[in-house]
């Protein structure tokens, strides 16, 4: 796909900040892509099922789609209960699972349709688009990533300390990057961007010099 940047990389790396300013100043689409596993686990919350056992008859029942970058879900518009920290956790449960999987892979590649677009997850250069013209992943020491979580008010349990963002951090790493289906690692072709003591500014131009050059 030559209209695709995939942009890759663990939780708390600053990707959906680089990947929205990066298609602000490339003038290209955006689209999130774990609001979409999110929003599945906002789904099973609300029915009271657990996050790590979704059927497919229930997936089938519910309608995602973007609208620009904008989710919506079962025609409602999803917001900050996407942020909510039951939600993270929910999410990478609900990732794990292969018919989650399959389901939302058209809902991914029909959002890249006839547009250039920056597309954020943990998978978009290995599996939705193996393809895309341009790859990178995202990065930063776990001690980084939890510091700048820390500074993310309404993304972190009530009262919860840097020890305990840093110990829910490696353990989404390692659940994301073990699970036996699309798991977090860069794409053999992905250029890998370490973002430990860079600004965001810093990190967009290198990205745009990257894509330019
Ligand atoms: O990026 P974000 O933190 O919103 O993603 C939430 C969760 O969704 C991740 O921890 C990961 O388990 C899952 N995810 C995924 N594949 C993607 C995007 C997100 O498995 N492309």
């Amino acid at each position: 796909m030559d209209t695709v940047v995939a942009i890759d990389g663990p939780a708390g790396a600053g990707k959906s900040t680089v990947a929205r300013l990066l298609a602000e100043r490339m003038g290209y689409a955006y689209v999130n892509t774990g609001s979409l596993y999110r929003a599945l686990a906002l789904c099973a919350q609300r029915a009271g099922i657990d996050p790590g056992a979704l059927s497919e008859e229930f997936l089938q029942k519910q309608k995602l789609e973007f609208k620009g970058a904008d989710l919506y879900l079962n025609g409602s518009l999803l917001g900050d209960e996407l942020r909510a920290p039951e939600v993270a956790a929910g999410a990478s449960m609900v990732s794990k699972q292969k018919c989650v999987r399959d389901y939302l892979l058209p809902v991914q590649r029909g959002a890249a349709k006839n547009c250039w677009i920056v597309m954020e997850g943990r998978d978009i250069g290995t599996v939705i688009f193996p393809d895309a013209k341009y790859k990178f992943f995202v990065t930063a020491t776990p001690e980084e990533r939890a510091r700048r979580r820390m500074k993310q008010a309404g993304e972190i349990p009530q009262g919860a300390g840097f020890e305990r963002i840093l110990a829910d951090i490696k353990e989404r790493d390692e659940r994301d990057s073990t699970r036996a289906i699309a798991p977090l690692k860069p794409a053999d072709d992905a250029q890998i961007i370490d973002t430990t003591g860079l600004s965001i500014d810093d990190v967009v131009g290198k990205i745009v010099a990257l894509i330019q050059a």
